[in-house]
């Protein structure tokens, strides 16, 4: 291997582990990922031994120096700005209000870090995935939340002024409950599209379904806790049974809406869906409905072109990125940032 050979490391510091990857100059996977702990609860310190042990396993599995690594992107849990973050999250205090971009460049005596969010990152890595596409690119991501990210043509992250862009969660959506009402979000607001879509809202409406007397002899209705019943929901989908295909299906429409409006602020081209979903059975009958709510609320030039109505203006696409978008997307980064 030439001694002036460049690599870029991806470190996504996550709530339990950090998984890790390393690219080259032509931005192609080099080596095996890494995955360890992120003990991000011990304080930063403690994740920041965990990220040079990963970074000293990546470059050693290519067998190459630490200082090949010319540029590193990171990302956190947590909203972060100028590689400061600003809200807690599942992090332990020390982390908020410190620029921990800064301290872990110094400690690796310089070595220019890129610091943002998971939202982002994972949207940036499915921007890397998909070579061919130039355009903007948006990615909603429900899993036990519903985060997401908006890449820019060309491949930059649109972070907003204080990097707090993209909460596509909390957009509100004209949608109330049987009995009028606007369910709680984990946010503290009503009505959020996160209460509708993600795994807290899937227990809640599980919790409402199966109390009804209709539902009284659903299989779920087994006293095992309300997060195994939600977690189990995947599998009746799949299953082809009535109840877990209707609370999906609502889930689906919903987030379409919720799609629409974000569609009609930054009309991206391509919308990509992430989070667990991507890889469940039933997952083409999901994109099906998350359409149905798009149709549903979206104008008609959101649709198709009026000059060539065969082309849709707005496309769909499953995440593709499986466990590591986030990683690979800020090593893309980093790559595009601080290569020579
Ligand atoms: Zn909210």
């Amino acid at each position: 291997m030439a001694d002036n050979a460049q690599f870029f490391a991806g470190l996504d510091i996550g709530g339990t582990t950090v998984k890790t990857v390393l690219v080259d100059e032509m931005g192609e996977v080099a080596g095996e990922m890494v995955e360890v702990r992120s003990h991000v609860k011990e304080g930063y310190e403690s994740t920041f031994c965990q990220l040079e042990k990963a970074l000293d396993q990546l470059t050693g599995n290519i067998g190459v120096g630490r200082k090949s690594v010319k540029g590193i992107g990171m990302d956190v849990p947590a909203p972060s700005c100028d590689g400061v973050i600003w809200g807690q999250a599942n992090l332990a205090g020390d982390w908020v209000g410190t620029n921990v971009r800064d301290l872990f460049s110094e400690r690796l005596g310089g070595v220019p870090v890129y610091m943002t969010n998971d939202g982002n990152a994972a949207a940036l890595g499915e921007y890397a995935v998909r070579k061919k596409h130039h355009g903007a690119l948006l990615l909603v991501a429900p899993g036990t939340g519903l985060g997401g990210g908006l890449v820019l043509p060309g491949g930059r992250a649109y972070e907003g002024a204080s990097g707090l862009a993209l909460e596509v969660g909390h957009i509100s959506v004209p949608h109330r409950e049987e009995n009028d009402e606007l369910p709680d979000c984990s946010c503290g607001l009503k009505g959020c599209l996160e209460a509708w879509v993600s795994l807290v809202a899937l227990r809640r409406r599980v919790g409402i379904e199966l109390s009804k007397p209709e539902n009284a002899s659903h299989p779920l209705n087994d006293g095992s806790p309300l997060d195994e019943k939600a977690f189990r929901l995947r599998d009746f989908a799949q299953e082809g049974d009535a109840l877990a295909i209707s609370i999906f299906r609502q889930q689906g429409q919903i987030l379409g809406y919720g799609i629409a409006d974000l569609v009609r602020v930054f009309d991206p081209g391509l919308v990509v869906i992430g989070g667990g979903l991507a890889e469940t059975d039933f997952r083409d009958q999901y994109m099906e409905w998350v359409l149905e709510g798009f149709r549903e609320r979206a104008w008609p030039m959101y649709l198709s072109s009026p000059v060539d109505p065969e082309h849709s203006t707005t496309r769909f696409e499953w995440a593709r990125g499986g466990d590591w978008p986030a990683a690979l997307g800020v090593a893309y980064s980093a790559r595009e940032m601080f290569r020579h």
